[in-house]
């Protein structure tokens, strides 16, 4: 019985985890790599041989953890794919989307490389794949005890991160012998809106557990409702529009409840049945299937609502705009209003639009209600650039930019820290996967001080041996090149620096003491680069 680590080691994407048990092959996630590095020779394959895959069993449907399905069916897969109704559906728009940007990613490129002479790529995947690999997904519900094979059963639990995000306990049997594994998926934070909170799990004798904010302590909730409601009220009161770039899948359904609530609670005064358009065509059918699936994926709130016949994400004055022709429209028409769209970002998509049409007036709101990373066109907006260049434009800054605080879907060190101290049980070995920067190796070392458990953090490739408790084969830090040009990040840089010298001037005026501290940061940071 062998457990090996193919992803999300020491890092946090691309979770992919192999058991070998009875000479049959189970992958626990199938999950792409994210962000700018990609592993040198990874790039369009595994490391194993994806056509002698039996199982797949799926915590969730975020694309770090489903995004390569699609290729293991390229690569031969025919196996089965075990996860909840709710994942699997959501699996089939967001592998589709996957497909749909790894192929216009390629041809981007493609059109690039002609140009410069160089050679061509073929997508990842293409839409063929992504429809192909949907064929062999079944459900198994939170609870249900299904059997793989002889000696091999899987059971989900609502890990409270996604809709239809699971924790898995795996039990084997080999040579006699039965282990326990509890494989976490990402664990969920507490008192989000539509979402159980995580489910504590009690016994396990080998624990994968992720680590993405071991390093952190989110903020006091406060109150996110009130917020967003008072950001509506004064933009709309400006005669402007609220434009909130956000993930199609999870963020943009939270948003809604929280709507339909603050207008059942009329917490917006003189703008009855204000209109609110979601702009994103995942976006939408994400929604349609938050509303479809079954009240066992919500949380007692929501379900109360679904008892008394009211959709919880749904509310009189919400459209949504199907084509590019519905959506130039929306601009159009003069009416202060709601617009959700996306991408979370602002890299891509429909947002990009809305944001070069609103960003320059002074009456309206950007509102950010998720995480963005360093380099995207959210991360220099919500950072205060004052110009940016979007769709071959460049565009002033004048909206004022809002940030809706603890929106987080992970839960944060104290989250982790109570899921795992719900075991009963000492577990023969913790591994920790799932974390960047150094996470997965801190974390390793608190469960062993403040636990006392045997923990670890394997590293790509590193091998297990489940009966005998022992490290078959150390794992390796791959190579890896970056997606992104070193002139793309010297690009990053020059924005900074202009951004620095926009703030100095905003300095004018200010207290002796805070320009004084902001010298003395400015002065180490020279000392420590040049
Ligand atoms: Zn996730
Ligand atoms: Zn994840």
């Amino acid at each position: 019985m062998f457990l090996t680590f193919y992803g999300a080691a020491r890092e946090v994407t691309g979770s992919c985890f192999l058991m070998q048990v009875s000479g049959k092959n189970v992958l626990i996630d199938c999950g792409l790599r994210q962000g700018t590095d990609v592993f040198d020779g990874e790039e369009d394959g595994f490391v194993f041989d994806a056509s002698k895959i039996d199982y797949v069993v799926l915590t969730h449907a975020h694309i770090d953890h489903s995004g390569r399905l699609p290729l293991l069916y390229k690569k031969g897969f025919r196996g089965k794919i075990y996860c909840t109704s709710a994942t699997k559906k959501l699996c089939n728009i967001m592998l589709l989307d996957s497909a749909h940007i790894q192929e216009s990613d390629a041809e981007w490129r493609n059109r690039k490389y002609k140009r410069s002479g160089d050679y061509m790529i073929q997508p990842l995947y293409t839409m063929e794949d992504a429809e192909n690999v949907c064929r062999y997904f079944y459900a198994v519900e939170y609870g249900e005890k299904k059997n793989l094979f002889d000696g091999f059963s899987i059971e989900f639990s609502d890990a409270g991160h996604l809709l239809g995000s699971s924790s898995v306990t795996v039990t084997a049997t080999e040579e006699g012998v039965t282990k326990t594994l509890v494989f976490s998926g990402d664990i969920g934070n507490v008192g989000q809106p539509l979402l159980n909170d995580p489910k504590y799990l009690k016994k396990a004798d080998y624990i994968v557990m992720e680590s993405t904010y071991a390093d952190r302590v989110h903020a006091e909730p406060g109150n996110t409702e009130d917020d967003l409601a008072r950001i509506i009220q004064t933009t709309l009161d400006r005669g402007g529009n609220v434009v909130i770039p956000s993930f199609a899948v999870g963020r943009t359904q939270e948003i809604l409840y929280f709507i339909r609530h603050i207008k059942e609670e009329g917490k917006v005064k003189g703008h009855d049945g204000f209109s609110v358009v979601v702009d994103s065509p995942l976006a939408i059918e994400a929604t349609n299937i938050f509303s479809e699936v079954g009240e066992m994926y919500y949380d007692k709130e929501a379900k109360d609502l679904i008892d008394q016949g009211v959709n919880p994400i749904g509310f009189e004055g919400l459209s949504v705009s199907i084509t590019s022709e519905d959506s130039r429209m929306i601009n159009e028409d003069p009416g202060p209003k709601v617009i959700i769209s996306a991408s979370g970002m602002c890299e891509a998509g429909r947002i990009r639009h809305h944001l070069k049409h609103n960003l320059w007036r002074n009456e309206c709101t950007i509102l950010f209600v998720g995480y963005q990373a360093i380099g995207t066109l959210g991360h220099a907006i919500q950072n205060g650039a004052k110009r940016v260049r979007i769709l071959g434009d460049d565009i002033a800054v004048n909206a004022r930019i809002e940030v809706l605080g603890n929106t987080s879907s992970h839960a944060d060190r104290v989250g982790l820290m109570r899921w795992l101290d719900a075991f009963d049980n000492r577990p023969d070995r913790v591994f920790v996967v799932h974390g960047g920067e150094g996470n997965t190796e801190k974390w390793a070392d608190d469960v062993r001080t403040q636990f006392g458990f045997n923990a670890v953090a394997p590293k790509f490739s590193e091998s297990y041996d489940l009966l005998k408790n022992v490290r078959l084969k150390e794992g390796y830090t791959p190579e890896t090149h970056s997606r992104v040009t070193p002139n793309t990040v010297y690009k990053y840089l020059l924005e900074s620096g202009s951004r620095i010298g926009e703030l100095i001037k905003n300095f004018k005026g200010r207290t002796n003491s805070e320009t004084k501290k902001f010298v003395r940061e400015l002065d180490d940071l020279f000392k420590r680069y040049s």
